[in-house]
């Protein structure tokens, strides 16, 4: 098993080192602007990097997020500083033909790892804020305690870090910080699923449009059965090329 640490320096020699002007891009605009696009070339051919991101992106995505941090420092930034709880988008683009599937053949095999699909847009909701750090109050001394929310269930505190009492918490909707999202739903021949776009994908695409993306596929429950539905958390999303160079 690769460690965590051995993830964040594999996305600082790779993946930022390489593309030093392009993060030095994105800190100047930090934080109107949070994402970054990452071929998946970059990780080359190396398994220990290529294999943690495909089979384990959550834990990929977030060493790449505190690699990111590591390099602005370094590249001495002092505007675009990235806090641990900011959101940061790695777009990774271009995941190998051995993660592409079609909407019909995604399963509980595929949960939470990376994949690559197609499909044609269905519908598009209105877009709408989605908290990325949530704010709660401790019942017993008051303070407040914030709490990242990667996904879209949101994650209550376990432990008050002022007192140490195990709650109750009370939500507090105005301390939580929002991103802008939007669910659309995207079909082929025999299926379906919803995805979640942030940021800069919100309103990036229509109706009729064919779309590919780099995903994470999610079970959404809804709390009270067992039975879930599969939804689809995009990483990157780009319009499908409609003229694709013939290969030499
Ligand atoms: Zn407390």
């Amino acid at each position: 098993m690769v460690s965590d640490r051995e993830l964040v320096d594999k996305w600082r020699t790779h993946v930022f080192r390489p593309a030093a002007d392009e993060v030095r891009a994105l800190l100047e605009r930090f934080p109107d602007r949070r994402s970054l696009t990452v071929p998946f070339d970059r990780c080359g051919t190396d398994y220990r990097f290529s294999a943690p991101l495909l089979e384990q992106p959550d834990r990929t995505l977030e060493a790449g997020r505190a690699a990111l941090g590591e390099f602005a420092e370094e590249l001495g930034a002092r505007e675009g500083r990235i806090h641990p709880d900011d959101r940061v988008y790695l777009r990774v683009t271009g995941a190998p033909t051995s993660v592409r599937h079609s909407l019909s053949d995604l399963g509980t095999e595929h949960l939470n790892r990376l994949v690559t699909v197609e499909g044609t847009v269905a519908d598009v909701d209105a877009p709408g804020p989605r908290v990325a750090v949530a704010g709660f109050r401790c019942d017993h001394c008051e303070e407040l305690v914030s709490v990242r929310q990667p996904g879209r269930f949101l994650r209550r505190p376990g432990r008050c870090r002022h007192c140490n009492a195990n709650g109750p918490f009370t939500l507090e909707p105005d301390r939580a910080t929002c991103v802008d999202a939007q669910t659309i739903a995207i079909s082929d021949d025999d299926r379906t699923l919803a995805v979640e776009l942030e940021h800069d994908l919100v309103d990036a695409f229509s109706i009729g449009e064919e779309i590919e993306l780099v995903a994470i596929p999610r079970a959404r429950l809804d709390g009270e059965t067992t039975t879930g539905t599969l939804e689809l958390e995009a990483v990157s999303a780009d319009p499908e090329n409609e003229n694709p160079v013939p290969a030499p």
